[in-house]
């Protein structure tokens, strides 16, 4: 029987921090860095859960949607709208509250499926730019940020005629160059911290992407500014490829994913494991 994967989406605005009573404002501060404050602050958290299972013959459906909301509402809406997660939400007391705690206790929350029905993915999302993704195969979380940069580039091979060039690459293929806007997604996942939770060091991983990635890409000229694109044709599939090899073992946690859009309609990827 073929499976089919279903998504549902909720919403939900919670409060925590990041911050142990426990330890001094120093300590606090090397923890949890930018992030450490004894006060509150807040999100509008979205959360994507992917189930999947056998089509009933009967019902045409893998799992009703109604059942899937009902217990999201139960287990996990009711528990965190309108609340403090460190004061209100049990197993939070002592727990970091960090994407990567709160998506494994979903996952631990989610485990209530109908029969033949698994829970395969979810999705978290504290802002537009920075969502964590836990995945049922490895049983695995990372952490995801969104960063930007323009840049102008042309599709071009110098070997060939004009007029190859030109039916290949068409409209890309203009000597003046044109330019995206172009979105890059990194994905980063790891070995959990023991004391805060964290794969990754958030800051680090900003820090890696500015030097390595856009210092070095934002408002310059694919084809002459980018040394290791000069001399190559700067089409996505090329720039992801060069972008995955500029950042692996150089982001702190291991390197899972990086996504690049050129337009909305265009996106491109490479996953650890496909080099
Ligand atoms: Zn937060
Ligand atoms: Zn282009």
């Amino acid at each position: 029987m073929p499976r089919v994967r279903l998504t549902r989406k909720v919403s939900f605005s919670s409060g925590h921090r990041f911050w142990n009573a426990s330890l001094s404002s120093e300590e606090n501060k090397k923890l949890y860095g930018n992030w450490a404050s004894p006060y509150n602050h807040g999100h509008n958290f979205v959360l994507e859960v992917t189930a999947s299972g056998p089509t009933n013959g009967k019902t045409g459906m893998v799992v009703n949607i109604k059942t899937i909301d009902d217990m999201l509402q139960k287990e996990i809406v009711s528990k965190f709208a309108q609340k403090s997660i460190n004061d209100e939400v049990p197993g939070f007391a002592d727990k970091v509250p960090c994407l990567e705690n709160l998506l494994a206790y979903f996952r631990d929350q989610i485990s209530d499926l109908p029969e033949k029905t698994v829970l395969e993915h979810l999705r978290l999302e504290e802002t537009p730019t920075f969502f964590g993704e836990w995945s049922k195969d490895g049983d695995k979380v990372t952490l995801t940020r969104i960063y930007e940069f323009a840049a102008s580039h042309r599709l071009q091979q110098d070997a060939v005629s004009h007029d190859e060039n030109m039916r290949l690459y068409g409209k890309c293929n203009n000597p003046n160059g044109h330019g995206h806007n172009y979105v890059l997604e990194v994905t980063v996942g790891g070995k959990p911290d023991p004391v805060t939770g964290f794969v990754t060091d958030f800051e680090g991983l900003d820090r890696a992407v500015t030097e390595r990635i856009l210092d070095r890409y934002d408002h310059k000229h694919l084809n002459t500014d980018v040394p290791e694109l000069v001399g190559k044709v700067p089409t996505s599939e090329v720039v992801v490829t060069e972008i995955f090899r500029a950042l692996d073992g150089n982001v702190p946690g291991v390197l899972e994913r990086v996504r690049l859009k050129e337009t909305d309609r265009s996106v491109f990827e490479v996953v650890r494991g496909d080099l």
